[in-house]
């Protein structure tokens, strides 16, 4: 079923919905099951799994050190299609510009089809850890609302090369990233927001955020995309704080605030379980004030670890 069909079933009901990061090649898929068992307990109607980018390894060969690409962290469709079997809930695979091909996209998109996958996030990805900007892959897309283009037309049965008079379309809903404090490439939000109506424009039929940590961030995005035309649901991402190392990490990497009463509260920790108290609370505050205000689905950022995020649900759902 569709994220969309979800939301609509739910008749104004604020779901509960995880993404997952599929484990380091070689580790078994039994870690994810471990930390979705937990969860189950609170329906989730659908979960994304992310891709991650390839990235480059240096092989020593008796002494001299070969550098290669690889990706770390493969199986994002067969993850998917594994969930989907194991707990019979729908899966989001998060499909990428970076590091694709527009055939190899092609070639993942007709595999969730046959699997019985109904959902996609399209993504642009971030630059290889080793490249200062995002630069397009030979044959690959540039930005994510290209790759919308190309999921959209598999529903009119148009592939890359031909277009095929089909009864069995592959019409998949699409989700796409929006950043309520602007992506941080954007020159300002209102571009941003301008990008994202493209995307919506393409065939894009919902939007994950960026986590936040100020709620009135998310309200004045959902705002203001409103009066661009944006219509389609806005998913609030959220993310709990875990480290004291998010004081800074989180910030350069995702070029969000932090408000000042929770940098606060974890200064004031003196170990880090205490951190991950501190952000299972803002979170739980977070999420019932969301969810007051009557958005279709809480998102949460797992990061493979699922005990904060059963402690915020436990006491939200
Ligand atoms: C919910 C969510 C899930 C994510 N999952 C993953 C994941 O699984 N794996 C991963 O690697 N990353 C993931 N990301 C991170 C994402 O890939 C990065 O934030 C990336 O830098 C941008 O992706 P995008 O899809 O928003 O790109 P786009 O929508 O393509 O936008 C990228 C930038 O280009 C600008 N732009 C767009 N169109 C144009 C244009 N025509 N001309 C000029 N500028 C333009 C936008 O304003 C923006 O600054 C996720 C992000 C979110 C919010």
């Amino acid at each position: 079923m569709k994220v969309t069909e979800h939301i609509e079933k739910a008749k104004g009901k604020t779901l509960f919905s995880f993404e997952l990061i599929p484990p380091v090649k070689g580790k078994s898929i039994q870690e994810l099951y471990d930390n979705i068992d937990p969860l189950m307990e609170f329906k989730p109607p659908f979960i994304d799994v992310t891709t991650s980018r390839e990235e480059y390894v240096y092989i020593d060969k008796g002494g001299l050190l070969e550098k290669k690409v690889t990706r770390m962290r493969p199986g994002t469709v067969g993850i998917c299609s594994s969930i989907q079997h194991k707990y019979h809930v729908d899966t989001v695979p998060h499909l990428l510009c970076g590091g694709f091909t527009k055939e190899e996209t092609e070639y993942v998109l007709v595999d969730c089809h046959y699997l019985g996958i109904d959902n996609v996030m399209a993504l642009r990805g971030d630059s290889m850890k080793e490249e200062r900007y995002f630069t397009p892959t030979d044959g690959g897309h540039c930005y994510a609302k290209e790759l919308v283009e190309q999921i959209r037309n598999l529903s009119h049965g148009q592939y890359l090369h031909e277009t095929i008079n089909s009864d069995d379309n592959a019409d998949f809903c699409i989700g796409v990233a929006g950043y309520p404090e602007k992506h941080l490439e954007a020159p300002s939000l209102q571009t941003d927001l301008k990008r994202l109506k493209e995307k919506v424009d393409a065939g894009a039929d919902y939007v994950v955020t960026q986590m936040f940590f100020d709620n009135q961030k998310y309200f004045e995005f959902v705002e203001a995309a409103k009066n661009l035309g944006i219509n389609v649901p806005i998913i609030p991402g959220i993310k709990p704080v875990a480290v004291k190392r998010h004081l800074q990490l989180l910030p350069q990497v995702f070029r969000i605030d932090i408000p000042q009463d929770l940098i606060d509260a974890v200064e004031a920790c003196s170990t880090n379980k205490e951190v991950r108290q501190v952000g299972i609370e803002w979170a739980i505050q977070q999420s019932k004030e969301l969810k007051a205000a009557g958005v279709p689905v809480l998102h949460y950022y797992s990061m493979g670890k699922s005990d904060n995020i059963k402690a915020i649900a436990k006491e939200v759902f």
